[in-house]
């Protein structure tokens, strides 16, 4: 067979030359032609919004008075960043994100701490994310540090919009669209980021509860050369008709198998552990690796950063099946399944639907691992514990 020279891009990640987004062989090399914080123009609201009782509110439905909005056009590349008084957008509607998904999303929160001061846990790690995730889109690159800065900005701005409870908190969506005004599938020669804020509140008084899972490979989340390890809304989008086939079931929450051996992925929208004696009769604390359909959620990678410290039981990335599931609940060897995400931190999981059996799962209330991580991890966050992965606003 003759050899055919593989495209350039077969080899290296596609060029974005032009695009204002000269991207290097990781994807994260920021780029010196992004906006700038200290060019930030602020026009405050006229008037301001009555703040919500947070207790039974819908997650994300109510707003804060700003936003932060940055456009892009490949002639001239990002303009000044904005915060405005929140409102609608103005779209052209041949616009690439709404016929295409050019989009992606991320999602982080603000915290205010008993000192009253208002902390970001970890939001570089998000800058990256959102940095990987606008390579895969075609989107323009963006200086992480610089974006990061008109965040910390509009979180300033509606600074009393953060709850003050040691357990809600200000969800933070920072949104990027294509706005290609045309419907060539292409590279989007315009773009718009933006950042809304959304006071949420306690996860605790459902998020203790633990959840029941739907498993069935009859839908598939993610796939090797996709964009599962990215957050584009596409991957989101589709995945809301199976959500509804796990509730006809009975169950709350999808649980995404991969493969012919029914690997365990990820659980709805969060990433998924297993607290077992392994199958070689270790004590672990098992994900799945991050080979390509995962998310690389940042309340996984600090889960497992953590329990690695401790040094008290094996902690690692490993591909589990239903199969290593069945048999470790069949030989008493399963401790804990959880699943971990911004939203709730880490959630149990007490019963898989599968191949029409319920697989009960142990979850004690008391003294569970998921309990102690809730605590360290939101420790960190109210500012209860000091730490490096907690940024001051
Ligand atoms: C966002 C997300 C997670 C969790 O990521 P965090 O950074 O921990 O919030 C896990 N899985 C999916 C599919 C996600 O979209």
């Amino acid at each position: 067979m003759a050899s055919v020279p593989a495209p350039a891009s077969a080899t290296s990640a596609p060029s974005l030359k032009g695009t204002g987004a000269e991207v290097s062989s990781n994807g994260l090399v920021d780029n010196i032609h992004s906006f700038k914080a200290s060019d930030l123009e602020i026009d405050l609201a006229q008037t301001q919004k009555p703040k919500p009782d947070l207790t039974g509110l819908a997650f994300g439905t109510v707003f804060t008075d700003h936003m932060l909005v940055v456009e892009w056009n490949s002639q001239v590349g990002w303009q000044r960043p904005r915060i405005q008084p929140f409102g609608n957008l103005s779209i052209h509607p041949a616009c690439s994100a709404l016929h295409y998904a050019v989009q992606l999303f991320e999602g982080m929160k603000a915290y205010r701490g008993a000192d009253n001061r208002v902390r970001l846990f970890r939001p570089e790690l998000n800058m990256n994310r959102m940095r990987k995730s606008a390579h895969r889109a075609c989107l323009p690159g963006f200086d992480r540090a610089e974006l990061l800065e008109c965040i910390k900005k509009l979180v300033e701005v509606d600074e009393e919009w953060v709850p003050h409870s040691d357990s809600a908190s200000l969800y933070i969506r920072p949104t990027f669209l294509g706005t290609e005004p045309s419907l060539g599938v292409k590279k989007p020669s315009q773009a718009l980021l933006y950042v809304i804020l959304s006071p949420v509140g306690s996860y605790f008084s459902t998020g203790a509860k633990p959840v029941s899972l739907w498993a069935d490979s009859k839908y598939i989340r993610s796939w090797k050369g996709g964009t599962g390890d990215c957050k584009m809304g596409g991957n989101y989008g589709a995945s809301i008709f199976a959500q509804y086939e796990a509730v006809d079931y009975g169950c709350q929450q999808v649980l995404w198998l991969y493969g012919d051996d029914h690997q365990i992925t990820e659980v709805g929208t969060m990433n998924l552990f297993l607290y077992w004696t392994n199958e070689k009769g270790e004590e672990e604390l098992a994900t799945p690796p991050l080979d390509g359909i995962i998310l690389p959620g940042i309340t996984r990678q600090s889960i497992l950063e953590l329990a690695q410290k401790w040094r008290e039981f094996k902690v690692c990335e490993r591909y589990l099946t239903m199969s290593d599931l069945r048999h470790g609940l069949k030989e008493n060897r399963v401790k804990e399944m959880f699943g971990s995400g911004t939203a709730c931190v880490v959630s149990p999981v007490g019963r898989v639907l599968y191949q029409g059996e319920n697989l009960q799962i142990p979850c004690q209330q008391e003294n569970s691992l998921a309990s102690r991580l809730m605590k360290e991890l939101t420790d960190i966050q109210y500012g209860r514990t000091l730490s490096e992965w907690s940024l001051l606003v």
